[in-house]
């Protein structure tokens, strides 16, 4: 008697015979889409596929929903929640091949784009026509996964997250139906905001085809600037006060003394191993004077050192760029260990408060965690350096990050300001959200019945 063949099995051959050498089983492709740059453990999916086209995604998310597979969308991996682990196998929809710029309107400052286009893709097209995509995470991740995990980066101070920048999307739903969510006119007022449902999804609801983002011009000037204080204290009440006043600051991100450390020692930097911020001014030559020197009167009052600027292209771009590789930076100061990265986001009234405490947990733990944070937002970032074979590291951090979503919560923040829930923040999400929560799993069931769409993400069991 023969055995009839897994629904998975199914719908792979179904697949091949439709996408041909676009679908792979090989150990090697399915190990590289097993995991995210996480702390999570990695699990194997089924197949991956790699479409070339909307209708191509909805064809895949058809067959995986006539045979009840579970389809997880893919976008560069860079997650830090693992939301993009199959942990239920299935089919990984690569979005690699959706890699163009679709349109750029400098008139109407937006663009529409692929969902695997990149933010540094997307900024080199627009860089001769003086125009920016201000969103950016420190990996070079793709528009869908960025609006799939509502991400931000430095510039949310100024020019806002995903939530704010995306005006539209286009969706393949969990029955293969292929949705456009908003047209291109800044505002409306016509129905229900699909947009930002879909926006901080994580692929639980629907597979982002196309994304379009507000655009920025260039602004005529730009300085850059490193602040090293002789208290934490200091630096976060600069941030603060920088922030109530209304001075409108591009970027201001705290880097605590041992993340300071970590990051000279893997850029051969020589910054002053103290609490330090780096800033960014944008506007006119006249503005960002002015700016600037009220932040720096602000940071003298409260312990700041004078600000080290870095106005040329290439300062500012190496700036940034050692900034943009404390992750890396991070992991270097204990080879083999994992990076927890923690996440918690606070009213900025709070904030200080926040990490002081946060702190004093740090003095108290043998752990090394680096600190580091997009403060103008309320939003800061643990480094929990961990050995995974080590049962009593990964108690202390699981303990660490508990007390700190806890006491972020209490303060009405938030688990995560920007990394996602993934299955990582899972269990914390009754108590950020109560009875909203039923709210959500009303939606996934009206949207995904089958329950097919990034299974185990997002939505507590
Ligand atoms: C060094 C480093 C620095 C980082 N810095 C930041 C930072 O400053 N700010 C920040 O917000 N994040 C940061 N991140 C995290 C990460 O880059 C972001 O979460 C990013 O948005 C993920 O995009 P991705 O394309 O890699 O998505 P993936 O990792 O591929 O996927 C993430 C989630 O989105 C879903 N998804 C992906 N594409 C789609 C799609 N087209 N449609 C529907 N769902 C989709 C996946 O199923 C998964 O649940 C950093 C990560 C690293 C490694």
């Amino acid at each position: 008697m023969s055995v009839a063949p897994a629904p998975v099995e199914t719908a792979i051959a179904e697949l091949r015979r439709r996408l041909g050498d676009r679908l792979s089983t090989s150990d090697s492709v399915r190990d590289l889409h097993s995991h995210d740059e996480s702390w999570h453990a990695p699990h194997r999916p089924d197949a991956v596929v790699f479409p070339d086209s909307t209708e191509e995604v909805a064809t895949v998310v058809q067959v995986c929903a006539a045979y009840g597979v579970p389809v997880v969308a893919y976008g560069t991996g860079t997650a830090l929640e693992g939301g993009v682990i199959p942990e239920h196998g299935g089919v990984v929809v690569s979005l690699q091949r959706l890699d163009r710029v679709l349109r750029v309107s400098a008139e109407d400052l937006d663009a529409t784009v692929q969902a695997g286009v990149t933010h540094q893709t997307l900024n080199a097209q627009l860089r001769d026509l003086g125009l920016f995509f201000p969103i950016d995470p420190g990996a070079d991740c793709s528009l869908g996964g960025m609006a799939a995990t509502r991400a931000s980066g430095t510039n949310a101070v100024r020019y806002g997250t995903m939530r704010e920048s995306v005006l539209g999307l286009t969706v393949v739903l969990a029955d293969g139906r292929i949705v456009r969510t908003a047209r291109r006119a800044r505002k409306s007022s016509a129905g229900y905001d699909l947009t930002r449902l879909f926006v901080g999804s994580e692929g639980t609801l629907g597979i982002i085809t196309e994304v379009t983002v507000r655009l920025f011009g260039v602004p005529d000037t730009i300085a850059a600037a490193v602040c090293s204080f002789d208290s934490l204290a200091g630096a976060v009440n600069t941030v603060i006060r920088t922030i109530q006043l209304g001075v409108p600051i591009a970027r201001v991100e705290l880097l605590d003394d041992v993340q300071m450390d970590a990051v000279n020692r893997y850029a051969g930097l020589t910054h002053p191993v103290q609490d330090t911020l780096f800033l960014e001014f944008h506007g006119s030559a006249s503005s960002v004077r002015e700016d600037a020197a009220l932040v720096q009167q602000i940071a003298t009052e409260l312990g700041g050192g004078a600000f080290a600027w870095a106005s040329g292209h290439e300062e500012r771009r190496a700036l940034w760029a050692a900034r943009h590789d404390a992750a890396y930076a991070t992991k270097a100061l204990r080879p083999g260990c994992g990076l927890w990265a923690t996440d918690v986001c606070v009213p900025i009234s709070r904030l200080a408060e926040c990490i002081l405490e946060t702190k004093q947990d740090l003095r108290e733990s043998f752990l090394v965690a680096p600190l580091i944070g997009h403060v103008g937002d309320g939003n800061f970032h643990l480094g929990l350096l961990v050995r995974r074979d080590d049962p009593r590291e990964v108690a202390e951090a699981e303990r660490l990050h508990d007390r700190l979503v806890r006491r972020a919560l209490a303060m009405d923040g938030t688990c995560t300001g920007e990394h996602g829930v993934g299955t990582g923040k899972l269990r914390f999400l009754a108590a950020e959200h109560g009875e909203a929560l039923n709210v959500m799993r009303a939606i996934k069931q009206a949207l995904d019945p089958l329950g097919i769409m990034n299974p185990g993400k997002v939505l507590p069991p």
